[in-house]
């Protein structure tokens, strides 16, 4: 870690220089917060799942033909990825009402939503991530209407693949969070998916039992955090039993 040198500090991630000019290493950190930073807390050994996981998810969204930022797993803790602009905005995805919306709405958590719904934030810790509308973005530059309409699409073929491989693994996709960057190619530029893709930003319940795996354990003080994340590995088929060798893939369900 120390000879990098180190660009910036997330609450969940530090990111680094990369070995080579338009790389960033992330660092996934087991530093858990939530309800804008008043609640802190570690995950002992978050940051090493988050790593496989996202590392798991994203190479399976780009094999599906969205690209992303990933390049590969470099260790426990790091991966490259491909430096990237970030566009200042959570798109929050839902299928199923709950955390916010619930709550804004009046809605018992664990409705179906007769549609998938798209919310834009805007990512600002000093105002708390207030939603904005597709209007704000483009109003004030955020994203243009080419890349917004991209990122609308990118985040619902996100959506449907991510419900089908986590319905595959008996886990229903509640909701999730995804940020975009730009990444820029000699004269190119292309919108491409960045950040992470984890428990920590995705709500994650047991399709028999409705079971939370997910951050809202830890939000929520529902104990066995690491537990949960571990599920979700082990579902997923990338929790080795006896190193890497071990990784078997996905196990459906009957
Ligand atoms: N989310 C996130 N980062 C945020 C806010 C939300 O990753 O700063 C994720 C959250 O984990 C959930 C989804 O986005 O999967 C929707 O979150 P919601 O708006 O319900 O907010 P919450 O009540 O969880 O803060």
């Amino acid at each position: 870690m120390s000879r990098r040198r180190q660009i910036y500090e997330g609450k969940a991630k530090v990111i680094f220089e990369g070995p080579e000019p338009g790389t960033l290493v992330q660092y996934f950190k087991d530093d858990a917060t939530a309800f804008n930073n008043k609640k802190k807390g570690t995950i002992t050994g978050k940051g090493v799942i988050n790593n496989r996981i996202s590392e798991y998810l994203m190479t399976k969204i780009g094999e599906m033909g969205v690209p992303t930022h990933f390049l590969r797993r470099l260790n426990m803790r790091e991966q490259l990825v491909k430096e990237v602009e970030i566009i200042p905005l959570e798109i929050v995805v839902r299928n199923v009402a709950a955390g916010s919306l619930a709550q804004r709405l009046g809605l018992p958590e664990g409705r179906p939503l007769p549609r998938s719904i798209l919310e834009y934030y805007y990512k600002s810790d000093e105002l708390n991530d207030p939603m904005v509308s597709e209007e704000h973005v483009t109003c004030f530059g955020w994203a243009t209407p080419q890349e917004l309409d991209e990122i609308v699409a990118m985040s619902l073929r996100i959506n449907d693949f991510l419900s089908g491989l986590f319905f595959g693994v008996g886990i229903r996709l509640i909701d999730f969070k995804l940020e975009f960057g730009r990444h820029y190619n000699n004269d190119d530029v292309r919108i491409v998916l960045a950040d992470e893709i984890s428990p920590d930003n995705c709500r994650l319940w047991d399709l028999r039992t409705n079971e939370k795996l997910d951050k809202d354990r830890f939000r929520r003080d529902l104990g066995n955090v690491a537990e949960a994340y571990q599920e979700v590995a082990r579902r997923l088929g990338i929790l080795p039993e006896s190193g890497p060798v071990d990784v078997e893939g996905p196990k459906a369900i009957q």
